[in-house]
C-alpha cells in the first residue's frame, strides 16, 4: 500500500524557519525505498553498539564518547546533538517517559537540513536534536547505554526517514478543531496503554477522532501514526537485541520491559494498517462512484 504524502507548503515554511545550518545531511541518505532508509538506520545503530561496545563501562558510558560517537558514526554529515539530563528537565514525569524525545522535531524537504526544537524555542533558532537520557549528578555520564541506542534509533530513523520528522508537526496547518482531533488520534493509537484489552474501544475512539477530518487528514494522521509506530517498534528492536547480546536470552529477566509489553507495537500498527486500508478502499470506491455518475449524465 502507497500513500503519497505531502506536507503543505505553510508546514515548510514554518519549520523551515527554525532548522539550523549546523545540522546538514546530504539527500543522499534519506533517498530510497522506506525498507533501504530503515535498513540505513539500522546500520548506524550497528555501528554505534560497536562503538559504546569499546568505551563503555557496564551500563554507562560518558556523555562524551557518546557524543563523540554519534559523530562518528554520522560522519560526513553533521547533526548538532545535545544529550540533556531527563531527570532534571522532566522530573514530573520523568517515570513515565523515560527514554523518549520531547521535542518537535523539524524538517526542510528542500535544503535537506534537519533539526529539533523545543516547543518554547519555536520561534527563537535555537535549532539542536535534544536527547533526554538519564545522567549522573555531573551529568557526565549516561546511566543506560540500552536506552541511549534506543533513543539514538529514533534520531538514525529520523534521519533516514525525512518523514517522521515532520510527523507531530503535520497537524500544525489544521484549524484548532480538527488538530485536536489529530493529536487525540494520534494519542489514542500510540501512547494508550494495554492494548490487547481495549483494542476495539481505542479502535471506535480513534475513529471518532478521525471522523472529524477530511478523508487526506484522516489519511495522513494514520500515515504519521504509523511511523510512529514503526519507529518505536525499531528503537525496542535494536535495544532488546543490544542487551540479549550482553545479557543473553535471560535478558526479559532482568530488564523490566513491562511498558513495552504492554504496548503492544506490532498489533498497534496491524490495526492502523487495516484503518488505514480500509480508508483507502472507501477514497477509492467515492471516486468510482463520482467517476461513474460523471459518464451517465
Ligand atoms: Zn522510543
Amino acid at each position: 500500500m502507497k500513500v503519497v504524502m505531502s506536507p503543505k507548503p505553510n508546514v515548510i515554511a514554518v519549520l523551515k524557519s527554525s532548522v539550523s545550518r549546523t545540522a546538514k545531511l546530504p539527500l543522499a541518505v534519506i533517498r530510497g525505498s522506506e525498507e533501504f532508509r530503515y535498513k540505513k538506520a539500522k546500520e548506524f545503530s550497528d555501528m554505534l553498539i560497536k562503538d559504546l561496545d569499546k568505551v563503555s563501562d557496564g551500563k554507562c558510558c560518558s556523555v562524551d564518547d557518546f557524543n563523540n560517537i554519534i559523530k562518528k558514526v554520522l560522519y560526513p554529515n553533521k547533526i548538532k546533538l545535545s544529550i540533556k539530563n531527563k531527570k532534571r528537565v522532566h522530573d514530573s514525569f520523568s517515570a513515565v517517559t523515560v527514554g523518549t524525545l520531547s521535542s518537535i522535531a523539524t524538517y526542510d524537504r528542500h535544503s535537506t537540513m534537519i533539526g529539533q526544537t523545543r516547543t518554547d524555542y519555536y520561534d527563537s533558532q535555537i535549532s539542536e536534536y535534544e536527547m533526554y537520557l538519564l545522567l549522573d549528578r555531573a551529568e557526565e555520564t549516561i546511566l543506560d547505554k540500552y536506552v541511549a541506542l534506543h533513543e539514538s534509533r529514533h534520531l538514525f530513523d529520523k534521519i533516514c526517514n525525512p518523514k517522521t520528522l515532520v510527523e507531530r508537526d503535520l497537524g500544525i496547518d489544521l484549524v484548532d478543531s480538527k488538530r485536536e482531533s489529530f493529536d487525540s488520534a494520534y494519542k489514542c493509537l500510540v501512547d494508550t496503554y494495554r492494548i490487547p484489552i481495549l483494542e476495539y474501544f481505542i479502535k471506535l475512539k480513534a475513529q471518532y477522532h478521525l471522523s472529524k477530518l477530511s478523508d487526506e487528514e484522516y489519511i495522513n494522521c494514520l500515515q504519521c501514526i504509523r511511523r510512529s509506530l514503526k519507529t518505536e517498534m525499531n528503537a525496542y528492536s535494536d535495544e532488546l537485541a543490544y542487551l540479549k547480546k550482553d545479557y543473553g536470552k535471560n535478558f526479559w529477566s532482568i530488564i523490566d520491559t513491562s511498558g513495552y509489553r504492554m504496548h503492544n507495537y506490532p498489533k498497534r500498527l496491524a490495526m492502523v494498517n487495516q484503518m488505514l486500508g480500509d480508508k483507502l478502499a472507501e477514497v477509492r470506491e467515492k471516486i468510482h462512484k463520482d467517476n461513474s455518475q460523471k459518464t451517465n449524465h
